[in-house]
């Protein structure tokens, strides 16, 4: 190479091979040249040079090879269900560009893994972190658990599209948060918001579904009918502006206003526009208790004649099924062994915090407080209310069947600004108490504090959580949101121990102190098989080329501090939401998030963008 020009060296070398090739190849500066050879690296990999603290030198033919970072002495997972090998990991420019065996690298910054556990960064494929990564863009109880990229639009829901006639119902749909001052809704397209995430940073990558709620109210807001013609033709323009714009899919939340009143045929049609996209099809089912089997079968028949993959969301069995989760499982395996690409997440809380109002009839959810109290108050529409509940033919989501079934000791106030004694006691406590009807208490409770009452419901049981840890079609996901213990997502104190342990849980609970799934299984339902769902061919694996998304943990020492031993028992432990021990290092595009100091400051997250043929 002796009298090439350096310059001329670092050209060909980027011009010839691809981003994804990066780890290949070979960059040389001399002293006086150095600036010549940087200029154009910058010039061409603007995104990334920004995370670059060091200029490396890579010389094969000599004796240095310097690599920016390089993780030193760690048992790698692949994240493809492969067991740990020993091993060091280079990193430059955002991306991994050497394993190798352990004490083989050198690196500008090493940092000694000393034998703890070097994966792929955790992929949450089902959260509700659209508004809130934008209140907290570091994502801080995401990546402080592992976690590095999160699918958001889950359950129909997502902030676009949106259309101005509708947007103060949909704002009222989001809640509070939506009224937040990072929240400032100046999008209308699909494009507009994922450019809205783009714009500032993020600390986690994102990935989105376009939530066919979210269409399906920019078209017809929330009418209890089918869509006419026109609006049927409107809402599939909605969802092609999105898939063309980077969603990877639609998601459909069908317990939920206004999912629940959308037909069979009304999904099949607007997933069509999905499928010619190559897109996935995500569903909150139309029922996950007495119904679950006709959910599930409703959403695999979706697939098979829209063909669509399909996600069956967190699909643990609830309280009031008639079966435990091998059964709804079934249909699944049957329907792959037919050659249809059905697969599954859930995560692993036996408990859900809703507000009160979120079990009553679908229509009367999202009103005002007030309206809500006028009705409860009406002696004869408290009973067809009641009626309405117990009845549950629009099948409501899983909390309600705790409701339908009376069981009111399982039922745990947490939150009642206007009523602070009953919290910490079940609702059936709190009738006993007054000597009342539990269901008159919880229409009380309502009344007194409108949206703001909050209980614990105590309604699936930890041994379907178990049965779909364990099976292969499974992968795991949080069903939580980007939170912080303090400031507004904070206030009041949410309880959302999935936000800030899910991943930390999973390995502290069912592979350390319980042998229900092995490491590698339980890192690969976290990354790659998540990765796949996706298409992120350059996630959710360690391999040279891939992103540099990586956690570093210590499996003697990981700890889930956010979930309660016993949390249906006043005073609540670990409240306010606390970081799990035992995550040592997370990057994410190479950069550090998480370290010897804790959270830094950086923003390297990307918008993720689905890569479609049209
Ligand atoms: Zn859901």
């Amino acid at each position: 190479m002796g009298g090439e020009e350096p310059s001329k060296i670092a050209h060909e070398s980027l011009n010839d091979k691809s981003s994804e090739s990066v780890h290949s190849e070979e960059y040389i500066w001399w002293g006086k040249n150095m600036r010549r050879v940087i200029m154009p690296l910058f010039l061409l990999v603007p995104d990334t040079f920004l995370y670059n603290k060091y200029i490396y030198i890579n010389n094969k033919d000599g004796i240095m090879t310097t690599n920016e970072l390089v993780l030193a002495n760690g048992r790698i997972l692949d994240g493809c269900g492969n067991p740990w090998f020993w091993g060091d990991l280079a990193i430059q420019q955002g991306r991994i560009v050497e394993i190798a065996p352990a004490g083989t690298l050198d690196g500008s910054e090493t940092i000694d893994a000393a034998g703890r556990f070097v994966a792929p960064g955790f992929i949450d494929i089902h959260t509700h972190s659209d508004l809130s990564i934008l209140v907290n863009r570091r994502a801080e109880s995401a990546v402080r658990q592992g976690v590095t990229t999160q699918l958001i639009g889950n359950c129909g829901m997502s902030p676009a599209p949106v259309e101005a006639a509708h947007l103060s119902e949909m704002r009222r749909q989001w809640g509070p948060i939506s009224e937040q001052p990072e929240i400032t809704w100046d999008w209308h397209s699909f494009e507009q918001y994922l450019d809205a995430l783009q714009d500032v940073g993020l600390g986690i990558n994102i990935a989105s579904l376009v939530g066919h709620g979210a269409v399906r109210i920019a078209a017809m807001g929330f009418d209890e009918r089918a869509p006419t013609s026109s609006e049927l033709i409107r809402m599939k323009e909605l969802v092609a502006e999105a898939m063309q714009a980077g969603a990877f899919g639609m998601s459909t939340g069908l317990v939920y206003p206004p999912g629940c009143y959308a037909s069979t045929d009304e999904i099949i049609a607007v997933c069509q526009v999905v499928a010619s996209y190559q897109g996935l099809y995500a569903s909150h089912i139309r029922g996950e208790r007495e119904t679950i089997l006709e959910a599930v079968g409703e959403a695999i028949h979706i697939g098979r004649e829209a063909g669509v993959p399909v996600q069956i969301s967190h699909n643990a069995p609830k309280f009031g099924a008639p079966c435990d989760a091998s059964a709804n499982l079934r249909l699944v395996e049957e329907a792959r062994s037919m050659g249809q690409d059905v697969t599954v997440d859930n995560d692993v809380h036996t408990d859900l915090a809703p507000s009160l109002t979120g079990g009553l009839p679908q229509e009367m959810q999202d009103l005002p407080a007030n309206q809500i109290a006028i009705m409860l108050q009406d002696h004869e529409r408290r009973r067809a209310i009641r009626n309405e509940i117990v009845e549950d033919r629009k099948p409501a989501f899983g909390p309600v069947g705790l409701l339908k079934h009376g069981q009111w000791q399982r039922i745990t106030m947490l939150h009642a600004p206007e009523s602070p004694s009953v919290i910490g006691k079940t609702i059936q406590a709190i009738a006993t108490e007054q000597g009342g009807d539990p269901f008159d208490t919880y229409f009380d409770l309502i009344i007194e504090n409108g949206h703001e009452a909050e209980a614990i419901f105590d309604y699936i049981e930890d041994t379907n959580i178990r049965l779909l840890l364990q099976h292969p079609a499974v992968m795991i996901s949080s069903d939580g949101q980007v939170l912080a213990p303090y400031g507004f997502l904070n206030d009041p104190v949410p309880y959302q121990p999935c936000s800030y342990g899910e991943y930390p849980g999973v390995l502290e609970r069912y592979v350390r102190n319980e042998p229900v799934l092995s490491l590698q299984e339980a890192i690969r339902k976290m990354t790659s098989f998540p990765a796949q769902r996706l298409g992120l061919r350059d996630r959710g694996v360690l391999r040279e080329g891939a992103w540099a998304d990586i956690v570093v943990f210590d499996l003697e020492r990981i700890h889930d501090r956010a979930t309660n031993l016993y949390p249906h028992t006043y005073p609540f432990e670990n409240y306010p939401h606390q970081y799990p021990d035992g995550i040592n290092y997370v990057f994410v595009n190479g950069v550090m998030m998480v370290g010897g100091e804790g959270h830094t400051e950086a923003l390297p997250g990307k918008v993720l963008r689905h890569q479609t043929k049209y």
